[in-house]
């Protein structure tokens, strides 16, 4: 974009805070990123993630300074309270009740609207990504944890409280595992990628799997989904038993999504799906299989297209829209 442009570009700032990354962008009206800025998050308190957000935004305008910001939208890794800017429960960041949007809008000197990080993405594929034009998305993201986000006539669906959507949280196993949101038997808690790896250290301490003993060679770092998939497709039976746990209810649980929800297209997401493209054609075979013939007559199932950019476009274009409509 030439310095002129710039000169006229009205921008939103959109973040995108996970459990370890921050990262700020300045993204234009037609949905496309100007200038983007990553900081780590060394200490998860929440005045130092405050400072770190307004360290990643100052980089994002300093990478066009001429631009003009007009909005601002945080995505965060969380269940939110509704539309007042208060993350409930963040299991990445430790955090319980913190008035982020207040915090943020003091340090930024501006407004700033705060949305769940799965939202955000859902927001951004349906503006400029693989649901572009469509009214009706459902959307899943498999990543460190498992997120999902509703789309219903062309508007999110956020619910009474502000936590639609949270398809991790759904319970698969009567007091069964502990899942970080402090409950149990919950779906990431066997299929979000953190859960994985914490399941793949138990069957190699349990000395049921001897391939990923090996693959993990003694360094426990190594072991992550794409690991287990290779594994499990080996026949490691710690290995075969975790994945195929973890795709089963994967399939049953977005299956059972698009059967209540009915939407026209699906949207697949998030680094474990993205690393492990065998575990995708597992899902979209699943679905197929589960989903009410009604409900998945015309259904569309697409990669999502923006990757990890999804969740910040998403953010800058709800801050820049007011399109939440709750108030
Ligand atoms: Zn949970």
């Amino acid at each position: 974009m030439s310095p002129e442009a710039l000169f006229s570009t009205e921008v939103a700032l959109g973040i995108d805070l996970g459990g370890t990354h921050v990262r700020a962008a300045l993204v234009d009206a037609r949905g496309a990123i100007v200038s983007c800025a990553k900081k780590r998050v060394e200490d998860r308190a929440p005045a130092a993630v405050v400072e770190v957000i307004g360290a990643a935004a100052s980089e994002a305008q300093q990478g066009a300074a001429q631009a003009k910001v007009v909005a601002c939208g945080v995505g965060a890794a969380g269940q939110l309270r509704g539309d007042t800017g208060v993350v409930a429960v963040a299991p990445n960041l430790g955090w319980r009740d913190v008035p982020l949007g207040s915090m943020l809008a003091k340090a930024l000197g501006r407004p700033v609207r705060v949305v769940n990080d799965l939202s955000a993405a859902a927001w951004g594929e349906k503006c400029v990504g693989a649901a572009r034009g469509e009214r009706d998305v459902y959307t899943v993201f498999v990543g460190s944890g498992v997120g999902s986000a509703v789309i219903a006539n062309g508007q999110l669906v956020l619910g009474a409280s502000g936590v639609a959507g949270e398809l991790g949280h759904t319970k698969w196993v009567p007091d069964g595992r502990l899942c970080g949101c402090g409950e149990r038997g919950c779906l990431e808690a066997y299929a979000g990628g953190h859960n994985l790896i914490a399941q793949m250290r138990e069957a190699i301490a349990a000395g049921e799997s001897p391939k990923l003993s090996a693959l993990g060679g003694g360094d426990l770092s190594r072991l992550t989904a794409q690991v287990l998939e290779e594994a499990a497709v080996t026949g490691d039976p710690g290995a075969r038993r975790i994945y195929e746990q973890a795709v089963s209810l994967l399939c049953l649980a977005i299956a059972n999504q698009v059967t209540v929800l009915n939407p026209a297209r699906l949207i697949l997401g998030g680094g474990v799906l993205r690393h492990s493209p065998k575990t995708f054609d597992r899902l979209v075979e699943g679905i197929g299989r589960f989903a009410s013939a009604t409900s998945r007559q015309g259904l569309k199932i697409s990669p999502a297209a923006l990757g990890d950019d999804s969740g910040l476009i998403g953010a800058a274009l709800l801050a820049r829209g007011g399109l939440l409509g709750s108030g």
